[in-house]
């Protein structure tokens, strides 16, 4: 009887790999290959991992040592290349091989049957493509664009660019017509190139899904993303795996793929937060990405109006090669005039200055659509008591609970308590409670008061909780049975509404003095984003400027005029400057302790014992302090930063730092975060 160990990886906190051994059960059965999933006793349990080397020794002893109970050999085993992408994630960010390689595979795939897994794979075997659809007009570059998409169709080995334009630049044309350069190389069938595209949410932006289908009617393009269903995210996976599909577009969770035959990657939008997994492995897509093309040796192109600090550094410093976009796409379509409106002067009438209104009711006069943005969902952010103070907290979180008025709840946005609205203050008894702030609700309530005949139409994350009503919004304000459009951060991404011509931006300036350094490089990008819906198509005649209009009550902030200039340049080169001086990322590299518990006293205590457990020479380690938002769902939270200004010597303090936390006994629960963007 022949056998042999298999070293396994499984999704499990506890180590790198596990040993089994593998008997054939029958003569000449051909032996597991590394990248083979298999079924193997784990406890109690009986689990799937994958078989990361196949080996004739181990260190378990005899007796100890448990059988394999199957390999799947029907599924065609995952590559080396794809292996490594997997280790070097698990590397980096501290984590054992099987937390890396098992969540990033469909569900359906880790079954402990194969039903779903046989039935997909014959349901494969038939999918066939629609050869015969006449694929749509390939519209003509404009000079940037197309010395963009040759320059990236043409670069040999490991190429990132960065390609740089303006919203309404035609960034996604550029994509397209590069990727199509590159399957067009590719005649051998059996060797066809594939590519991934990489968007931050793809249930905001199906117009990109809908245009790349039609633009490669006899090529197989497979999404992948959370929203699928179980039994089409399996099959999409397989369609990569097999290298069938040829155009793979998806979320984040889409970096950790099996793309056999990659020959490049796009990255659109690429300084988005959502590329970054934010629970479990806190990993970057964006950052796995470059890694995962330097591995293979193939291009990569970032695209962005605003890219993302790191990102810019890199093009500065020639890393990166950046290619640039300065003009809209769409000929005489220009950029909108950005305007600031001083609140002080323009003293806001349910949260909208009278400028504001006049230039509502211009669009109105015109059919002309309008867009206000404002990144607060709810009717308002808390209500209060002025006889006592009281103030609507929520009593598991330091947070408050918003009023949401058409449902009559009171709501915390962070562990998702719900409460009935009071008649009456709860400790006083003063029936004269008062809503403070303003959400898109509230906006919405007093819009309708001052327009009454406007078709207005809100969308943020309580009116789409439906499946579909999102895309069933977008649409009607695409087919112009929308007059004003109130939307949170939502509304901001990707459309490309013909028929704006003004956006408002209600109150952006809490982002201003938030203590988070990066909320000023986020709110900017927000922004340009939201600003960039306006003006997409050339001005009508009669029609009214494509206008920008921004309430602050800090007309003076360099942050502002740098937007009223689109001048991302200038803006990001004085950011860089300052995170230089402040010695902040990237010009040093950051890990993150956070510690869970039932009092705030003892993840300090244990933030205290972590700071003092290691030796360290070039790391910094700052004292622990409570997180911002300290309580939440009634846990207490604390937080450790490291820094070191050397990314390996970061790295190796992390390793052995994570040896002795696991020897701390403390009632806590922690996590360790690299390159944490929240702090
Ligand atoms: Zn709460
Ligand atoms: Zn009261």
């Amino acid at each position: 009887m022949e056998h042999c160990i298999l070293k396994i990886a499984l999704d499990t906190p506890l180590d790198f790999t596990f040993d089994y051994r593998w008997c054939a059960d029958v003569p000449d059965a051909s032996w597991p290959l590394p990248g083979q999933l298999a079924v193997v006793p784990f406890g109690r349990r009986e689990v799937v991992g994958v078989i990361v080397a196949v080996s004739n020794t181990t260190d378990v002893a005899p007796e100890k040592l448990k059988q394999v109970l199957a390999v799947r050999t029907q599924l065609a085993p995952l590559s080396a290349a794809w292996l490594a992408l997997c280790g070097f994630a698990a590397d980096y960010y501290q984590r054992p091989l099987g937390e890396v390689a098992l969540p990033g595979l469909p569900k359906n795939l880790r079954a402990l049957t194969t039903v779903a897994l046989d039935k997909a794979l014959k349901k494969l075997e038939k999918r066939g493509l629609a050869h015969d659809a006449t694929p749509n007009a390939t519209p003509k570059l404009n000079p940037a664009q197309q010395q963009a998409a040759d320059a990236i169709a043409m670069s040999q080995g490991f190429a990132p660019s960065l390609l740089y334009g303006v919203t309404g630049s035609g960034k996604t044309e550029v994509y397209l017509q590069a990727a199509a350069q590159i399957l067009a190389q590719d005649k051998d069938t059996e060797n066809a190139a594939q590519i991934l595209i990489l968007v931050p949410e793809i249930n905001l932006t199906p117009q990109l899904e809908g245009n790349i289908r039609a633009r490669f009617p006899g090529v197989m393009v497979a999404t992948l993303h959370s929203g699928l269903a179980e039994g089409e995210r399996l099959l999409n996976w397989l369609a990569a795996h097999a290298g069938h599909a040829r155009i793979i577009l998806g979320t984040r969770l889409a970096i950790l793929a099996s793309l056999p035959r990659l020959r490049l990657i796009i990255i659109d939008e690429e300084h988005d937060p959502s590329y970054k997994q934010q629970e479990g492995l806190r990993y970057s897509a964006r950052d796995l990405a470059v890694w995962r093309a330097h591995q293979l040796g193939i291009p990569i192109v970032l695209g962005s109006a605003t890219p993302a600090l790191e990102t810019w550094q890199h093009a500065l410093s020639a890393r990166y090669r950046k290619l640039e976009l300065r003009e809209r796409a769409v000929p005489d379509a220009v950029l909108p005039k950005v305007r600031l409106i001083d609140m002080e002067r323009d003293r806001p009438v349910d949260g909208i200055t009278s400028t504001l209104v006049a230039a509502l009711r211009q669009r109105l006069e015109r059919h002309e659509q309008s867009l206000l943005f404002l990144n607060r969902r709810g009717y308002a952010p808390v209500i209060n008591c002025d006889a006592c103070g009281w103030v609507s907290d929520c009593p598991r979180c330091t947070a408050f609970m918003v009023l949401h008025k058409l449902d009559r709840r009171l709501r915390c946005h962070h562990c998702g308590l719900e409460q009935r609205i009071p008649k009456s203050c709860p400790t006083c008894g003063n029936v004269d409670i008062q809503p403070m702030g303003r959400g898109t609700q509230r906006v919405e309530e007093g819009l309708q008061l001052i327009f009454p005949e406007a078709r207005i139409l809100r969308i943020d994350a309580d009116s789409t909780r439906l499946k579909g009503s999102a895309q069933a919004a977008f649409d009607s304000v695409h087919r112009g049975e929308v007059d004003i459009l109130i939307g949170t951060q939502m509304v901001a991404k990707g459309h490309d509404f013909r028929n704006l011509t003004l956006v408002g931006v209600l109150n952006p300036d809490t982002a201003l003095f938030s203590q988070d350094y990066r909320a000023s490089e986020r709110l900017f990008a927000q922004l340009m984003q939201v600003a960039g819906r306006a003006g997409r198509a050339a001005q009508k005649e009669g029609g009214s400027v494509s206008e920008v209009l921004v309430q602050t009550r800090y007309a003076q902030h360099p942050l502002y005029g740098a937007l009223m200039a689109h001048d991302y340049d200038r803006f990001a080169t004085t950011l860089l400057q300052e995170r230089q001086q402040a010695s902040l990322p990237p010009f040093i590299y950051q890990a993150l302790l956070r510690a869970e518990a039932k009092e705030l006293a003892i993840a300090l205590e244990f933030l205290q014992q972590a700071a003092t457990c290691v030796e360290h020479v070039g790391i910094i380690i700052n004292d622990p302090i409570p997180m911002t938002m300290t309580r939440v769902a009634n846990v207490d939270r604390a937080q450790l930063l490291v820094e070191s200004a050397s990314r390996p010597a970061l790295q190796n303090f992390l390793k052995a730092w994570i040896a002795e936390l696991r020897k701390i006994k403390a009632r806590v629960s922690w996590s360790l975060e690299v390159d944490p963007v929240d702090i």
